[in-house]
């Protein structure tokens, strides 16, 4: 099977499975566009530093096998910071080591492995404060610890995550359970029975600061294991060589797999800055527990602000719909809307981590700007998995401006559960009146609407100063660079992280005008499961609180 061939497949299970026309097909926003006027100077917003905080960000690969996916992969994600080390061409010593603070080990071969003496990694780390990545296999062999290779059958194998260490485990929570294998099938739907794991036998050992993360949730074998040093060095081993799919991509995260989409991600934190705010969703809730959850928000103890949740009523099929609302209600006004089509369910997770990350009251001062969130638009799309409401109307076409004229994009007829169904008359929808009422609330200085769809994000919008939208854009690139590897659907190749097209920049469409910044945005998702949902809750967050910080500086 091809490649092209396995993700029809693969998406046509999906689709079957939730019934929808297409989840390849996403809808942007309305975004009302008008000709580019005069603006006033804008503040322009300080980039946010990034967290790296080694002294010397210079990587060095140590392998017997120079140039693998996973040297390729890190020269992606770290371009012009990755030096390698052929075992075959001489040991590694403390001076070949010297210069550097960041390691990255990998034997692949059994037969290479008396290549690499690992004391001198380990010794490296404990006397300079390095930060070391090393594969299983020749961690355990430099640890004396018995080292596995486990076949998992048709068992889509995960990894609990035991203990939380501040950097690597960022985006996870003890208690966690990660999709954490090797395919090496060439189909990954339905399960075939081709699924492996490499574990360590091993326990924490205090006197040599060794700690175990994560285990196997089937056989309780160790898959993180960390040492750490008095002089701030880190060792973090883990299976580095275990590709996400033999076949299909040899180990980079590609979008639909969930094997090993977190490979790079306690690497990335340990060597500087991967995750931010993004959490790990174990399993996708239902709508009555994500009601609960919102409804925690009223009573947390700790946050920066008292929060009102309010039910703007029923949705089309009847379940409450709730709004967070904090800070300060006559001030200037933030508006965030997700999930208006069901099937983008991701952006719920991305929007309540967004509200978590502003209640910790550093983002926007909340005594002088008001925020309303209604993170779950459209319940009875998400519960369903489909992009429509109850009545088989696309919400995102239901207000449209041009409404009258609007024909739909896909269908020969216009009729309910079509792609894009536009509804019997405009603002039919319950969901489109509530949405009409936030636009009727006092000081709006912006609306934010968070799509999602299968391939790279982007974003769009209008406001008063379109330059103001254009900084946001250069902004979150900058703030997402060297942090996230990404291979989307057909690419050849992965690629990293960023925002593929942005108000101002060259070649997209120049943002419009209007009294208010309105952004809509197309987060990664529509994904089968929740193995991605550390990156898309990250990107959620990363946009909406970049957004968010940057227009209220731009009024001050
Ligand atoms: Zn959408």
């Amino acid at each position: 099977m091809t490649r092209r061939e396995f993700l029809r497949r693969a998406f046509g299970v999906a689709a079957s499975l939730s019934g929808l026309p297409s989840l390849l097909a996403a809808g942007g926003a309305e975004s009302p566009r008008s000709s580019k006027g005069d603006s006033p100077p804008m503040t322009v917003p300080a980039l946010s530093p990034q967290p790296a905080d080694a002294p010397d960000p210079r990587i060095l690969v140590v392998s017997d096998s120079p140039d693998y996916y996973s040297t390729r992969d890190l020269r992606l994600l770290y371009p012009d910071l990755v030096d390698e080390h052929d075992l075959h061409k001489g040991p590694v010593t403390p001076a070949l080591l010297a210069p550097y603070r960041r390691l990255w080990t990998l034997i692949r071969r059994a037969e290479d492995a008396h290549l690499l003496d690992y004391q001198v990694i380990r010794d490296h780390a404990r006397r300079t404060g390095a930060r070391v990545v090393s594969h299983l296999f020749e961690y355990a062999r430099g640890s004396d610890l018995e080292f596995r290779f486990r076949n998992a059958a048709s068992t889509r194998h995960k990894l609990r995550v035991v203990a939380a260490s501040d950097p690597c485990t960022r985006g996870f929570s003890v208690g966690d359970e990660v999709y954490w294998y090797r395919n090496s099938s060439d189909i990954d739907e339905p399960p075939v029975g081709h699924y492996a794991y490499r574990e360590v036998v091993c326990g924490d050992d205090p006197a040599a600061g060794r700690r175990v993360l994560a285990r196997s949730t089937i056989t309780g074998g160790a898959m993180w294991i960390e040492e750490r040093f008095p002089s701030g060095g880190v060792i973090l081993a883990y299976d580095l060589f275990s590709p996400l799919s033999l076949v299909h991509t040899q180990g980079d995260p590609w979008i639909l797999d969930r094997g090993t989409f977190a490979k790079y991600l306690p690497a990335g934190n340990l060597f500087g800055g991967t995750v931010r705010y993004g959490r790990y969703q174990t399993r996708k809730l239902s709508v009555e527990e994500l009601l609960d959850l919102i409804r925690s928000f009223a009573t947390r103890p700790g946050l920066a602000a008292k929060v009102e949740v309010r039910d703007e009523g029923p949705s089309s099929e009847g379940t409450p719909i709730l709004s967070l609302r904090f800070g300060n209600d006559q001030g200037p006004r933030f508006q965030l809307v997700s999930v208006k089509h069901g099937m983008e369910w991701e952006n719920v997770y991305g929007t309540l981590v967004t509200v978590q990350a502003l209640l910790k009251g550093d983002v926007l001062d909340l005594e002088r700007f008001c925020v309303v969130v209604i993170p779950l638009l459209n319940p009875f799309g998400y519960r369903h998995g489909c992009r429509h409401n109850a009545n088989g109307v696309d919400l995102n076409r239901n207000l449209y401006r041009n409404w009258d004229r609007f024909r739909g994009w896909t269908d020969e007829i216009s009729e309910p559960w079509i792609f894009d169904y536009k509804g019997p008359a405009r603002g039919s929808e319950p969901e489109s009146q509530i949405e009409l009422r936030l636009r009727d609330e006092p000081n709006r200085l912006c609306y934010l609407d968070a799509h999602m769809m299968a391939g790279a994000p982007i974003l769009g919008g209008s406001g008063p100063n379109p330059d103001v939208l254009t900084r946001l854009g250069q902004q979150i690139v900058a703030n997402l660079k060297n942090r996230y590897l990404i291979r989307y659907l057909d690419d050849p190749s992965p690629r990293q992280l960023a925002l593929e097209s942005y108000p101002g920049q060259p070649g997209a469409e120049p943002s419009g005008q209007s009294p208010v910044y309105s952004i809509w945005y197309e987060n990664i998702g529509q994904l089968p499961d929740v193995h991605a949902t550390v990156l898309q809750t990250d990107l959620a967050a990363e946009i909406n609180l970049t957004a968010m910080r940057g227009i209220a500086e731009s009024v001050t």
